[in-house]
């Protein structure tokens, strides 16, 4: 995949290939950024123009993306390039351990085969346990001149400051929204009802969009906005009860982004935006009504109160009493100035 196929992040791409291109590449890079928006697929065609056999040198340098070297980086099996990510991805806090970075100084003793770089490509960086990013840190104070470091991460504040003072960060941001729904129109043949839903669900990242069915984000859609403007607010048995539920099946992440999802749309018509991209744009009714009832500054507080419980749940705070506490105050709040 070179830089040419990549949608969006062109003022990073652009800094990274004249970089090449002036010998002025660094010996650590931290691409960082909101999860799946294309930091792993820059820093592959990175490592693809490093080793490529046959390079396009024109104004902005690019692989080839067809020889033997390219294939190799492409599938992860180039001698002169490590990835290192996540053991047990599937379990939850997966951890970057000291074993896989010890794996580097393998790598690195050697000068590489094809290119002129030796790649270690750490991807969820702030994985690492303490042990491994000292581990790191050590080779990371006085790497060999021929060894590049790309550190891919979405939470950079977790990672040590040491190491983050001995990268060179480049900030990957989400493509607008219509690049999103263009991409799906064009390459994943969705309807456009459809391709505007998960562009508008997907927040600009292009990765999370190719992952999500429309059919499944309908049915979910219906889900919780009954479970973020239903009946049950005006019953606080019913809130305790939606709350237990919610937590018991572990959806609260899921459930927050899509409450967050809601109450945007909600600040959007209170604002009178209504053109911009909403994501319950079937019931714009529902929400007008609900518009009038609440303000902008209220809409603001629940949101803010959403990112506490989201920040919550790293910290182990008690999540079916924050979920309460965000329905009671909605609650609060929609009465409030319906009185
Ligand atoms: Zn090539």
């Amino acid at each position: 995949m070179p830089f040419s196929t990549i949608i969006g992040h062109q003022r990073p791409i652009k800094w990274l290939q004249t970089a090449v291109k002036t010998n002025h590449l660094g010996h650590a890079y931290l691409f960082h950024g909101e999860a799946a928006i294309g930091k792993r697929q820059t820093a592959k065609a990175l490592t693809q123009f490093l080793h490529c056999e046959h390079p396009h040198e024109d104004s902005l340098p690019d692989a080839c993306g067809t020889c033997r070297s390219c294939h190799q980086v492409e599938e992860a099996i180039h001698p002169d390039c490590l990835i290192i990510e996540p053991e047990d991805a599937q379990k939850p806090n997966p951890k970057i351990k000291v074993d896989q970075i010890r794996a580097i100084e393998h790598l690195m003793i050697y000068r590489p085969l094809i290119g002129s770089h030796k790649v270690c490509v750490i991807d969820s960086a702030e994985a690492m346990t303490t042990e491994a990013a000292n581990a790191l840190l050590k080779t990371l104070e006085d790497p060999p001149d021929h060894c590049l470091f790309l550190l891919i991460s979405s939470r950079p504040e977790h990672l040590l400051p040491t190491i983050r003072s001995r990268c060179i960060a480049l900030r990957f941001s989400p493509l607008p929204l219509t690049d999103v729904y263009d991409f799906l129109m064009q390459h994943a043949s969705m309807e456009p009802t459809d391709a505007k839903l998960v562009a508008t669900f997907s927040e600009g990242r292009l990765g999370q969009a190719l992952h999500l069915d429309p059919e499944e984000l309908k049915v979910k859609l219906r889900q919780y906005w009954t479970l973020l403007f239903g009946e049950h607010l005006t019953s606080a048995t019913q809130i305790f009860e939606i709350s237990d539920s919610l937590v018991k099946s572990q959806q609260v992440p899921e459930a927050i982004q899509w409450f967050q999802q809601g109450l945007r749309d909600l600040l959007l018509l209170t604002l009178e935006e209504s053109n911009a991209p909403m994501l319950y744009r079937d019931q714009e009714p529902a929400l007008r009504q609900l518009a009038e009832r609440i303000t902008a500054s209220a809409i603001i507080e629940l949101s803010q109160e959403l990112n506490q419980l989201e920040r919550g749940q790293q910290r182990n705070l008690n999540m079916q009493i924050g979920l309460e506490q965000f329905f009671f105050h909605l609650h609060d709040q929609l009465e409030h100035a319906s009185a």
